[in-house]
Protein backbone atom coordinates (compact mmCIF):
# COMPACT_ATOMS: atom_id res chain seq x y z
CA UNK A 1 0.00 0.00 0.00
CA UNK A 2 1.17 3.54 -0.56
CA UNK A 3 0.94 5.96 2.03
CA UNK A 4 1.22 9.98 1.59
CA UNK A 5 2.56 12.52 3.56
CA UNK A 6 1.53 15.58 3.51
CA UNK A 7 3.70 18.04 5.40
CA UNK A 8 1.96 20.67 8.02
CA UNK A 9 0.41 23.88 5.95
CA UNK A 10 -1.12 27.52 6.29
CA UNK A 11 -3.73 28.42 4.22
CA UNK A 12 -5.59 31.82 4.68
CA UNK A 13 -9.82 31.44 5.21
CA UNK A 14 -12.25 34.52 5.39
CA UNK A 15 -15.82 33.90 6.16
CA UNK A 16 -16.73 37.09 3.38
CA UNK A 17 -19.34 39.48 4.91
CA UNK A 18 -22.52 38.07 3.45
CA UNK A 19 -21.78 34.34 5.34
CA UNK A 20 -20.94 36.65 8.86
CA UNK A 21 -24.44 36.82 10.45
CA UNK A 22 -26.04 33.67 9.69
CA UNK A 23 -23.46 31.03 8.73
CA UNK A 24 -19.96 32.18 10.68
CA UNK A 25 -20.60 29.28 13.76
CA UNK A 26 -21.37 26.44 11.16
CA UNK A 27 -18.04 27.30 9.55
CA UNK A 28 -15.96 27.76 11.99
CA UNK A 29 -18.08 24.24 13.55
CA UNK A 30 -17.14 22.59 10.47
CA UNK A 31 -13.73 23.43 10.39
CA UNK A 32 -12.56 22.80 13.38
CA UNK A 33 -14.36 19.23 12.87
CA UNK A 34 -12.80 18.48 9.75
CA UNK A 35 -9.31 18.58 12.23
CA UNK A 36 -7.59 22.05 11.08
CA UNK A 37 -6.09 24.16 13.77
CA UNK A 38 -6.93 27.78 13.98
CA UNK A 39 -3.67 29.63 14.41
CA UNK A 40 -4.80 32.85 13.83
CA UNK A 41 -8.50 34.61 13.71
CA UNK A 42 -9.70 38.24 13.70
CA UNK A 43 -12.62 40.00 12.74
CA UNK A 44 -12.01 43.00 11.02
CA UNK A 45 -13.87 45.48 8.25
CA UNK A 46 -11.86 45.76 5.22
CA UNK A 47 -11.20 49.96 3.97
CA UNK A 48 -11.50 49.75 0.03
CA UNK A 49 -7.77 50.04 -0.24
CA UNK A 50 -7.37 46.90 1.27
CA UNK A 51 -10.10 45.20 -0.59
CA UNK A 52 -8.57 46.42 -3.32
CA UNK A 53 -4.83 45.05 -2.60
CA UNK A 54 -6.16 41.69 -1.23
CA UNK A 55 -7.77 40.91 -4.82
CA UNK A 56 -5.10 42.69 -7.18
CA UNK A 57 -4.97 40.18 -9.15
CA UNK A 58 -8.66 40.21 -10.00
CA UNK A 59 -7.69 44.12 -11.15
CA UNK A 60 -8.60 43.29 -14.62
CA UNK A 61 -11.97 41.92 -14.34
CA UNK A 62 -15.17 43.14 -15.03
CA UNK A 63 -16.27 42.71 -11.24
CA UNK A 64 -13.49 43.50 -9.74
CA UNK A 65 -15.66 46.71 -8.51
CA UNK A 66 -18.39 44.76 -6.95
CA UNK A 67 -16.03 42.25 -5.13
CA UNK A 68 -14.24 45.45 -3.50
CA UNK A 69 -17.89 47.14 -2.11
CA UNK A 70 -19.05 43.91 -1.34
CA UNK A 71 -15.56 42.71 0.79
CA UNK A 72 -15.82 45.99 2.64
CA UNK A 73 -19.70 46.21 3.39
CA UNK A 74 -19.42 44.47 6.60
CA UNK A 75 -16.98 42.52 9.12
CA UNK A 76 -15.10 39.34 7.44
CA UNK A 77 -13.37 36.91 9.91
CA UNK A 78 -10.02 36.30 8.76
CA UNK A 79 -8.61 32.83 9.45
CA UNK A 80 -4.90 30.86 9.14
CA UNK A 81 -5.35 27.43 8.92
CA UNK A 82 -3.36 24.98 10.29
CA UNK A 83 -3.19 21.30 8.48
CA UNK A 84 -1.05 18.46 6.64
CA UNK A 85 -2.31 19.81 2.73
CA UNK A 86 -4.79 23.04 4.45
CA UNK A 87 -4.13 24.92 1.29
CA UNK A 88 -6.26 22.04 -1.43
CA UNK A 89 -8.53 20.49 1.82
CA UNK A 90 -9.82 24.11 2.69
CA UNK A 91 -10.42 24.91 -0.85
CA UNK A 92 -12.57 21.61 -1.46
CA UNK A 93 -14.41 22.33 1.71
CA UNK A 94 -15.11 25.81 0.16
CA UNK A 95 -16.45 24.40 -3.14
CA UNK A 96 -16.37 26.05 -6.81
CA UNK A 97 -16.64 29.51 -7.25
CA UNK A 98 -19.88 29.79 -8.19
CA UNK A 99 -22.55 28.47 -5.92
CA UNK A 100 -24.95 26.94 -8.50
CA UNK A 101 -22.26 24.91 -9.73
CA UNK A 102 -21.18 23.56 -6.28
CA UNK A 103 -24.61 22.76 -6.05
CA UNK A 104 -24.48 20.36 -8.50
CA UNK A 105 -20.86 18.96 -8.50
CA UNK A 106 -19.87 18.99 -4.00
CA UNK A 107 -23.63 19.72 -2.43
CA UNK A 108 -21.89 19.48 0.69
CA UNK A 109 -19.28 21.99 0.27
CA UNK A 110 -19.91 25.40 2.21
CA UNK A 111 -20.56 27.42 -0.58
CA UNK A 112 -23.24 24.89 -2.11
CA UNK A 113 -24.81 24.91 1.67
CA UNK A 114 -24.18 29.26 2.26
CA UNK A 115 -24.06 30.86 -0.75
CA UNK A 116 -26.13 33.40 -2.75
CA UNK A 117 -24.50 33.64 -5.86
CA UNK A 118 -20.68 33.69 -7.59
CA UNK A 119 -20.00 37.50 -6.26
CA UNK A 120 -21.36 36.73 -2.77
CA UNK A 121 -20.28 33.00 -2.24
CA UNK A 122 -19.27 33.01 1.59
CA UNK A 123 -15.81 32.42 1.56
CA UNK A 124 -12.06 32.72 0.31
CA UNK A 125 -9.50 30.83 0.46
CA UNK A 126 -5.73 31.08 -0.99
CA UNK A 127 -5.85 29.07 -4.15
CA UNK A 128 -2.10 28.08 -3.86
CA UNK A 129 1.42 28.10 -1.03
CA UNK A 130 2.67 31.17 -2.36
CA UNK A 131 -0.61 33.17 -1.97
CA UNK A 132 -1.24 31.78 1.33
CA UNK A 133 1.81 33.28 2.42
CA UNK A 134 1.50 36.11 0.64
CA UNK A 135 -2.08 36.90 2.16
CA UNK A 136 -1.20 36.12 5.66
CA UNK A 137 1.14 38.07 6.07
CA UNK A 138 -0.72 40.81 4.14
CA UNK A 139 -3.60 40.56 6.89
CA UNK A 140 -2.02 39.56 9.88
CA UNK A 141 1.52 41.04 9.37
CA UNK A 142 4.82 39.19 9.81
CA UNK A 143 4.30 35.28 11.57
CA UNK A 144 7.07 34.32 13.60
CA UNK A 145 8.45 31.01 12.11
CA UNK A 146 10.67 28.62 14.28
CA UNK A 147 13.34 29.16 11.70
CA UNK A 148 13.01 32.90 12.30
CA UNK A 149 13.40 32.79 16.14
CA UNK A 150 17.33 33.03 16.01
CA UNK A 151 19.71 35.59 17.83
CA UNK A 152 18.17 38.35 16.34
CA UNK A 153 15.07 37.65 18.02
CA UNK A 154 15.33 40.34 20.90
CA UNK A 155 13.46 37.54 23.53
CA UNK A 156 15.43 34.67 22.48
CA UNK A 157 18.97 36.44 22.25
P1 LIG B 1 -12.25 31.81 -5.80
O1 LIG B 1 -12.71 32.68 -4.65
O2 LIG B 1 -13.02 30.54 -5.90
O3 LIG B 1 -10.76 31.58 -5.79
P2 LIG B 1 -11.78 33.67 -7.99
O4 LIG B 1 -10.40 33.82 -7.46
O5 LIG B 1 -11.95 33.35 -9.43
O6 LIG B 1 -12.62 32.59 -7.15
O7 LIG B 1 -12.59 35.03 -7.73
C1 LIG B 1 -12.44 35.75 -6.54
C2 LIG B 1 -13.80 36.19 -6.07
O8 LIG B 1 -14.38 37.08 -7.02
C3 LIG B 1 -14.83 35.06 -5.95
O9 LIG B 1 -14.72 34.33 -4.74
C4 LIG B 1 -16.14 35.83 -6.05
O10 LIG B 1 -16.49 36.48 -4.83
C5 LIG B 1 -15.79 36.88 -7.09
N1 LIG B 1 -16.13 36.43 -8.45
C6 LIG B 1 -15.50 35.47 -9.19
N2 LIG B 1 -16.05 35.33 -10.40
C7 LIG B 1 -17.07 36.23 -10.45
C8 LIG B 1 -18.05 36.59 -11.45
N3 LIG B 1 -18.08 35.99 -12.65
N4 LIG B 1 -18.95 37.54 -11.13
C9 LIG B 1 -18.93 38.17 -9.94
N5 LIG B 1 -18.04 37.89 -8.97
C10 LIG B 1 -17.12 36.93 -9.20
MG1 LIG C 1 -9.13 32.83 -6.19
Amino acid sequence: EISFFFPKQQTLAVIKPDAMEEHREAILEEIRGRGFSVTRLKETVLSREMAEEFYKEHREKPFFNQLVEFMCRGPCMMLVLTKENAVEEWRAMMGPTDPNKARETSPESLRARFAADVLHNSVHGSSNEQHAEEKIRFIFGDISTDAELTSDDPISA
